[in-house]
C-alpha cells in the first residue's frame, strides 16, 4: 500500500534544485502520489511540466487567496514575499489561463480565502474569485484543495452554498467543531507533517471520522523538525503517529488512507 502527499511545493525555490534526491526519497517512503499545488499562472505551469517528467507528480492548479489580490495590496503598500518574476499575470487572464487548462488538472488548488495576509477591503473580491475558481471545478469534475486562514466559516458557507461535492481542507487552522460539522457533510481533511507537535492537528486526527482524513506536508513548511525543509517522504512519519494514536498497525492505515484519497480525487460522486 503506497503513501499519497495531497499538498505540496515542489516548484519552490528550497526544494526544486533537490528535485530528484525529494523524489528519491519519497518513493523510498513508498509515497507514490505527491499532488503538487499551484498558487498563480506561473506556478501552475511549472507544475504541469513537471508532472509530464516524473510520473509521481499530480498538478493540482489553482489560484492562491493571497495572490488573487495581490496588485491591490501592493497598492496599497501592504508588503508580501513573491520572487520577482513569480506572479505577473492578472486575475482575468488566471481564471482565463485555469478554464483552458482544468482538465489538464489532478485537483484544482490551492484556492479559498485569507484573512490573515489579506485586509477586508478587499475581501469582497477574493471571494468573488474564489466562486469562480470553485465552478471551475464544478464544470470540469475535480476535487478542490481549499487553503484558509481566519476565514474558514465563511469559506465553509461558501462551499455549502455552492454545493461543492468534493473538497479537502488543507492545513486546518479553525475549530475542530467546525471540522466536525464540515466532516459530516463529507469533506477532507489533509493533517500536515507537523502534527505531532500541534495540538489542532492531533485532535483532528483523534476526533475526526477516520474515511475523512488525508496526509499532506506543504513542503517546503510545517516540517517535523523545526530547522529543516519539509519534504513528502514525511508523511510516512505522520502515518506512524496516526496508527499511535488509532492505536492500530500501519498497514490499517495505509489501506484506510488509501481508500479516502481514492474515494475524493479518482472516484466522481
Ligand atoms: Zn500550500
Amino acid at each position: 500500500m503506497p503513501f499519497f502527499d495531497v499538498h505540496a511545493h515542489l516548484t519552490h525555490h528550497k526544494l526544486m534544485p533537490h528535485l530528484p534526491e525529494i523524489l528519491e526519497r519519497a518513493k523510498a517512503a513508498n509515497v507514490t502520489s505527491i499532488i503538487c499545488n499551484g498558487l498563480n499562472l506561473n506556478d501552475n505551469e511549472h507544475n504541469l511540466e513537471l508532472a509530464k517528467n516524473h510520473s509521481a507528480i499530480k498538478p493540482a492548479l489553482g489560484f492562491y487567496p493571497v495572490d488573487v489580490v495581490l496588485t491591490e495590496m501592493q497598492a496599497l503598500g501592504i508588503e508580501y514575499h513573491r520572487d520577482p518574476g513569480e506572479f505577473t499575470h492578472s486575475v482575468e487572464e488566471t481564471l482565463a489561463w485555469l478554464k483552458q487548462h482544468a482538465p489538464q488538472a489532478f485537483a484544482i488548488g490551492e484556492i479559498g480565502l485569507d484573512g490573515y495576509w489579506v485586509p477586508e477591503s478587499l475581501w469582497q473580491k477574493q471571494e468573488n474569485v474564489f466562486c469562480e475558481l470553485l465552478q471551475i471545478a464544478k464544470d470540469n469534475d475535480k476535487a478542490v484543495i481549499i487553503h484558509t486562514r481566519k476565514r474558514e466559516k465563511r469559506a465553509y458557507e461558501i462551499l455549502l452554498e455552492m454545493q461543492m461535492p468534493r473538497i479537502n481542507w488543507h492545513c486546518f487552522g479553525g475549530k475542530t467543531k467546525l471540522a466536525g460539522q464540515a466532516a459530516d457533510q463529507g469533506h477532507y481533511f489533509s493533517i500536515p507533517a507537523n502534527a505531532r507537535r500541534s495540538e489542532t492537528f492531533t485532535r483532528m486526527i483523534q476526533k475526526l471520522p477516520r474515511d475523512r482524513l488525508l496526509l499532506e506536508t506543504d513542503c517546503p513548511y510545517l516540517g517535523p523538525d523545526k530547522d529543516q525543509d519539509n519534504e513528502p517522504a514525511n508523511v510516512a512519519r505522520t502515518a506512524q503517529y496516526f496508527a499511535e494514536l488509532w492505536n492500530t498497525d500501519i498497514g490499517e492505515i495505509e489501506q484506510q488512507l488509501t481508500k479516502n484519497f481514492e474515494r475524493l480525487f479518482l472516484t466522481s460522486p
